[in-house]
C-alpha cells in the first residue's frame, strides 16, 4: 500500500517539538524577516512564517518595504547582525527588480542564515560540517525518512538544479549514500534515468511534469512544485492520482513540502540560537 508522506502533519509533530524545546531555553528565539516590495504571495508567506513563529514561542520581527535601497537594506542586515538580541535573519525571496540578491544574502551572518543560503552554508554542506541547511530540502529528507529511515545505496533523481532547492537536496541524498543524479531542463531521456530511481525528488515549476510511467514501482517520491492552475487549484510537478500505486511512498501537493519548509525554518531559528549561545 502507498505511503502517504503527510508533511502538514509532520510539520505539526516538528512544531510541537520545538515549542516543548523552546520552554527549555534561557529566552525565547528571535527572528527578524525582512520583506521588501510589494508581491502579494510573498507578504502571504510571511504571514504564515510570522503566525508559525509565534505558535511555537519565537519572537519574530518583521521588517516590511514598500520600496528600499540596496544600501538601506544592507545597513539593516548590518545592525541585525551586530544586534545580539537577534538570532536568525530571513530576507523574503524575490527580492523587487533593482535589489542585487546575492549581495543581500551574502550579507546576512553566516550564523543567523536560517534560510541556509549563504554560500558559506552552502559550502559547509558540501564538507558535511554542521551549519543551517536550506529549509526545503532539510523538510524533504525528514519526509523520505518516513518511509525510509536507511537511504544507503539507493538511487536518487534530483529534478531541478536550484540554490534553494536542488543542488542543497542533491548534496543531502549524497550524504545519505545514495547515488544522486541532478537533472536539468538540458538532461537527456529524463523519463528513462527516473524509471531507474528509487527516490525521485521533483523541484521543477511544472505542474504534473512527472508521469506514472516515469516512476520505478517502489520509489519515493517528494513533490517539491507548487503550480497554479487556471482553475486556481494548486498541484505539484508530479501527476500525483496517475504515480500514487506505483509508488512506496509519495507527498501530495498541498500538505507536503509546503508545511515542512515552514516547520525547518523555525528549527533552523532554534539551532542558530542554540549554536550562538554554545547552548
Ligand atoms: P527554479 O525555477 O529556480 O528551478 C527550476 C529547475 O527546474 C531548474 O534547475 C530547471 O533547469 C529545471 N527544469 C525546468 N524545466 C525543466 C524540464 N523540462 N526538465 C527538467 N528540468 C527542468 O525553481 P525552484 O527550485 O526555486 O522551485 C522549483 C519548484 O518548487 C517551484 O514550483 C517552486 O514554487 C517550488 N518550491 C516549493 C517550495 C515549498 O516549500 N514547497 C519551496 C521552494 C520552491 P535549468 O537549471 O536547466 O533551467
Amino acid at each position: 500500500m502507498t505511503l502517504l508522506l503527510n508533511g502538514f502533519e509532520l510539520a505539526k509533530q516538528c512544531r510541537a517539538a520545538l515549542s516543548e524545546k523552546i520552554k527549555t531555553l534561557p529566552r525565547a528565539p528571535r527572528l527578524a524577516v525582512i520583506l521588501a516590495g510589494s508581491d502579494p504571495a510573498s507578504a502571504v508567506y510571511v504571514r504564515n512564517k510570522e503566525k508559525a513563529a509565534r505558535e511555537v514561542g519565537i519572537e519574530s520581527a518583521v521588517y516590511r518595504f514598500e520600496s528600499i535601497t540596496q544600501k538601506e537594506l544592507l545597513t539593516l542586515i548590518d545592525s541585525l547582525n551586530k544586534n545580539t538580541d537577534t538570532d536568525g535573519i530571513l530576507v523574503q525571496l524575490p527580492l523587487p527588480e533593482g535589489l542585487d540578491e546575492k549581495e543581500i544574502l551574502q550579507a546576512i551572518d553566516p550564523a543567523k542564515d536560517v534560510d541556509g543560503f549563504h554560500p558559506l552554508n552552502l559550502g559547509k554542506l558540501m564538507i558535511e560540517e554542521p551549519a543551517p541547511i536550506a529549509c526545503t530540502p532539510k523538510g524533504c529528507l525528514k519526509l523520505i525518512h518516513l518511509a525510509r529511515q536507511n537511504l544507503t545505496g539507493l538511487s536518487a533523481v534530483v529534478i531541478g538544479r536550484s540554490v534553494i532547492v536542488g543542488k542543497p537536496m542533491a548534496q543531502l541524498l549524497l550524504k545519505e549514500n545514495c547515488t544522486v543524479t541532478a537533472a536539468h531542463s538540458k538532461t537527456k531521456d529524463l523519463p528513462e534515468l527516473c524509471r531507474k530511481a528509487d527516490i525521485v525528488v521533483a523541484a521543477i515549476g511544472k505542474p504534473k511534469m512527472v508521469k506514472a510511467d516515469w516512476i520505478k514501482d517502489g520509489a519515493i517520491v517528494i513533490d517539491v512544485g507548487i503550480n497554479r492552475l487556471k482553475d486556481g487549484k494548486l498541484c505539484g510537478d508530479v501527476d500525483f492520482e496517475a504515480c500514487f500505486n506505483k509508488c512506496d511512498a509519495i507527498t501530495p501537493v498541498p500538505k507536503g513540502v509546503g508545511p515542512m519548509t515552514i516547520a525547518m525554518l523555525l528549527e533552523n531559528t532554534v539551532e542558530a540560537m542554540e549554536r550562538r549561545l554554545s547552548l
